[in-house]
């Protein structure tokens, strides 16, 4: 076949234009970044390649010395970036660069709004990459031929960043890629030998390759722009914040600055360096299970593998950056590292740094704190279920919840927080579970506690019922749910003793409760007279060593079969409604009356009715009987 029959036009998958045109509208004011992205993907081809010859050295073609070029042409108005790393086959280009495989893509989408200023800013965490290139170029090639193929099996890929592209062969191009942008008229700022180097020095200088550009004025050969050295092997106080920060954008695909690093070197048995950042924003994909993109690995410098999870345990999946160790083989796989002494030792190490750089931030930079824990909190939370238990305590210092002390929607009281105000002879740290704030705040849990002005921390997030499952004490102190079991808050009480008649009252209320629990029949385990409440009639609990009524919801609506754990209905004698029904109901009435108040405690928990049109026909006949009594 000749190389002008295979010349073929592919669409771009729909959201690769929606990408592109997005991205050229929001990084105009931020062009140069273009070349950044493109020397990323060389440095990450030089990086494929040189482990993929550990197995292979053939693939070096005998030309082992991986360098990424830069050079432009001011007739042409093109720039070219070309590398000599592992290079794409016909396929691999088709997969690469007109469609998006990353994982999260349809959830990112849906994230789009279509204004574009809001869009905009969610460019940088999807990661901008080679279409960049489509901000100063109206057309881009590249030429590539894959490492180890044959001569003649180099491909050429060229599109306007319209709506599609074209692909053809090429013969004989040399091993790895060369990306061609034809510039826009209105960029030829950048055909510039001093502003390239610049540019280079400025964003790509901890690149580890050589990035040469041919020698200004008329000088033969090139040059190094760059340290070309690997950035984690320098010495900590001769790296600048820039250069760490656009080591950060590098290795982490972002496109902002991080918010915390923590860079370390370990010597005596074991050896590693590691450099590890905290975005500053959650990734798109941080929800998705198979979010990538966590900390490379290097052995002696050479890049082993991306995202090695084996380094860091899943809660800390946010993390980005690099560990490069002397103590691992060369042809170490993914599938070794799964049981290897070192790696654990590794990774019990630097998960500790993560901590202690994250407990630091806590103490002494609690803005930054917070940022960080309105953007983490939850992934953090899922390590309580995770870690080992001697780290519980650790882990737990550093969460943050809503609480009654609190009248902002933040998540920001520590368990220390709670427990330093605690009042005298409270034992236990109480909290509520709800679906949301909202439903929390207005829980008739709640009542008897602000009345005594005891704090409860409010548990919103879906994982906050795994983290009081696995977390049952803080400090010497048990978490306990005021949503379970009897209360014991009576040694906290702030008011006067009960009232002489006491005994008495008992009797005729335990004689409702009893008549209720009849009338509500298989729906509740037990009616039961209550202290917790004093402005709501009803409230259902569960019993103390049941499943959380909370997370029941939550495994009911994920379609999980539950056991049948019935609730208990804690009735409030104080209250009007309820002295009514003890008062002067008749049997009929009080069946109504029943499950009227036991519908109500469902629904202000959050909770669904198994028949709502029964509520609403209940609720209307009240509603005729109290208009007929008008009358
Ligand atoms: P990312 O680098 O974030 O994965 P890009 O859109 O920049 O996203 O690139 C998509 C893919 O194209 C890369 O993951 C890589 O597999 C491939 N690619 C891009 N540039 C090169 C290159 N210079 N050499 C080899 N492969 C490349």
């Amino acid at each position: 076949m000749s190389a002008e029959t295979s010349k073929e036009t592919l669409g771009f998958q729909t959201e690769v234009q929606q990408l592109l045109h997005l991205m050229v509208h929001s990084l105009y004011s931020n062009k140069e970044i273009f070349l950044r992205e493109l020397i990323s993907n060389a440095s990450d081809a030089a990086d494929k390649l040189r482990f993929e010859a550990l197995k292979d050295d053939k693939l070096f073609e005998e030309q082992p010395d991986l360098n990424i070029r830069v050079e432009f042409n001011k007739e042409q108005k093109t720039i070219s970036v070309i590398d000599n790393g592992i290079g794409m086959s016909r396929d691999e280009i088709i997969e690469n660069l007109g469609t998006i495989a990353k994982s999260g893509t349809k959830q990112f989408f849906e994230k789009l709004t279509g204004d574009q200023t809001k869009d905009s800013s969610l460019i940088g965490q999807f990661g901008v990459g080679f279409y960049s290139s489509f901000i100063v170029a109206e057309k881009v090639e590249v030429v590539s031929r894959r490492a180890g193929a044959s001569r003649a099996d180099g491909v050429r890929w060229i599109s306007t960043g319209q709506n599609d592209y074209t692909i053809e062969k090429v013969d004989r191009p040399p091993r790895g890629t060369k990306v061609i942008l034809h510039l826009r008229d209105d960029v030829d700022e950048f055909l510039d030998g001093f502003r390239l180097r610049s540019i280079i020095k400025k964003y790509s200088d901890h690149i580890s390759i050589p990035v040469l550009m041919p020698k200004e004025g008329d000088e033969k050969g090139d040059e190094t722009v760059n340290s070309a050295k690997a950035l984690w092997t320098r010495n900590k106080k001769d790296i600048t914040e820039d250069e760490y920060n656009e080591f950060y954008k590098h290795v982490g695909h972002d496109f902002e600055d991080p918010l915390a690093r923590v860079h370390s070197r370990v010597e005596g048995k074991l050896e590693y360096t590691s450099l590890l950042y905290i975005p500053s924003r959650a990734q798109f994909d941080l929800w998705d299970r198979d979010n990538r993109h966590g900390v490379k690995l290097y052995v002696r410098k050479v890049f082993i593998m991306d995202d090695a999870e084996q380094l860091l345990p899943p809660f800390l999946r946010f993390v980005r950056g690099i560990v490069d160790t002397n103590d691992l083989p060369l042809n170490i796989s993914r599938e070794i590292l799964q049981q290897n002494k070192t790696i654990d030792s590794i990774r019990a190490g630097i998960t500790k740094k993560i901590l202690d750089l994250l407990s630091n931030m806590a103490d002494k930079e609690p803005e930054k704190y917070k940022k960080f824990w309105d953007e983490f909190g939850k992934a953090i939370k899922e390590g309580i279920v995770e870690e080992a238990p001697d780290k519980k305590e650790d882990l737990a210092r550093l969460f943050r919840f809503s609480s009654t002390h609190e009248h902002t929607d933040d998540q920001s009281v520590s368990l220390s927080d709670y427990i330093s105000r605690m009042k005298e002879g409270q034992k236990e740290i109480y909290f509520l579970t709800a679906e949301n704030l909202t439903t929390a705040r207005n829980s008739p849990h709640l009542e008897i506690f602000s009345e005594k002005g005891i704090e409860v921390l409010l548990l919103t997030d879906p994982i906050d019922e795994w983290v009081t499952t696995h977390l049952h004490e803080f400090d010497g102190k048990s978490l306990r749910s005021i949503m379970k079991g009897e209360l014991d808050i009576d040694g906290l009480e702030s008011g006067e003793a009960d009232t002489e008649n006491k005994e008495n009252d008992d009797k005729s209320q335990n004689d409702l409760a009893k008549k209720i629990q009849d009338a509500l029949g298989e729906k509740v385990k037990e009616v039961r007279i209550t202290r917790r409440l004093t402005t709501s009639p009803a409230c259902l609990v569960s019993e103390m060593h049941d499943m959380g009524r909370h997370l029941q919801q939550i495994l009911q609506a994920s379609g999980q079969e539950l056991p049948d754990m019935k609730p208990i209905l804690e009735i409030n004698p104080t209250h009007p409604l309820v002295m009514m029904l003890e008062e002067k109901m008749e049997d009929k009435q009080i069946e109504d009356w029943s499950h009227m108040l036991f519908d109500q405690a469902l629904l202000s928990e959050g909770g669904k009715l198994d028949d709502p049109a029964g509520f609403v026909k209940r609720l209307n006949a009240i509603f005729m009987e109290m208009g007929e009594k008008q009358d």
